[in-house]
């Protein structure tokens, strides 16, 4: 089974690609989700943040406050680290565990969705990796419709990541979305091929 890679920046069109792939039957495994589902299934994880951020961030029923959680380390870049560090590990483990069992189940292409495949090493475990780009007047454009937000604001986002350019580098394929969705379906439908005959 070929595990391929998908990722992109803010508002670049990765939740659509993925959801057009998805249309063609191709299993995805959602990174987000994982990290949430983690929680728990590794309840260490939930005793680790304890130890670390303090009791304060979880409710009577042990639940973690994500809200208030995540306006604690959103601006922080060394919580934010120390986070990482803790939850990283079983995100890739599990990411790996559904992979395998894709593959059991006979599958020969499945898709990781992940904002942050190239950030956190990621990219360099599957066998091929796709970038969703657009241009920048489209990026922003498309957030502020969405998000409501100012463009400055937008634009602060966007380059709190990882730039679109330089993700260019780590991939074996770009899905130029700042056109039409026919014409994101179409090189949607040659990377599919282009996949098939790999797997042969
Ligand atoms: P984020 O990572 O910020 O959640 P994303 O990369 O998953 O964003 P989407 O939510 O898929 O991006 O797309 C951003 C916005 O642009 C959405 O409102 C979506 O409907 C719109 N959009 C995506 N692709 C196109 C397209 N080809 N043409 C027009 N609108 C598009």
């Amino acid at each position: 089974m070929l595990r391929v890679g998908l990722t992109g920046g803010i508002g670049s069109g990765k939740s659509t690609v993925s959801n057009l792939f998805r249309e063609k039957d191709v299993p995805i495994i959602d990174a987000d989700i994982i990290a949430r589902e983690v929680l728990d299934i590794y309840p260490e994880i939930k005793q680790n943040i304890k130890n670390t951020f303090g009791e304060k961030f979880f409710d009577e029923k042990g639940n973690l406050k994500r809200r208030e959680f995540g306006n604690f380390i959103f601006k922080d870049e060394i919580k934010r680290k120390k986070l990482e560090q803790i939850i990283m590990p079983y995100i890739k483990k599990e990411i790996f565990i559904r992979f395998d069992s894709f593959e059991k189940k006979g599958e020969k292409v499945c898709i990781l969705d992940a904002p942050t495949l190239i950030e956190q090493g990621i990219y360099v475990d599957m066998d091929k990796n796709i970038l969703v780009w657009v241009d920048l007047k489209t990026q922003i454009k498309r957030v502020v419709e969405r998000d409501k937000l100012g463009q400055a604001e937008v634009l602060d986002r966007i380059n709190s990541q990882m730039s679109l350019e330089q993700k260019k580098k780590y991939v074996h394929y770009i899905i130029d979305n700042s056109k039409d969705l026919l014409t994101t379906r179409e090189q949607i439908n040659k990377i599919m091929t282009s996949l098939e005959e790999l797997r042969g």
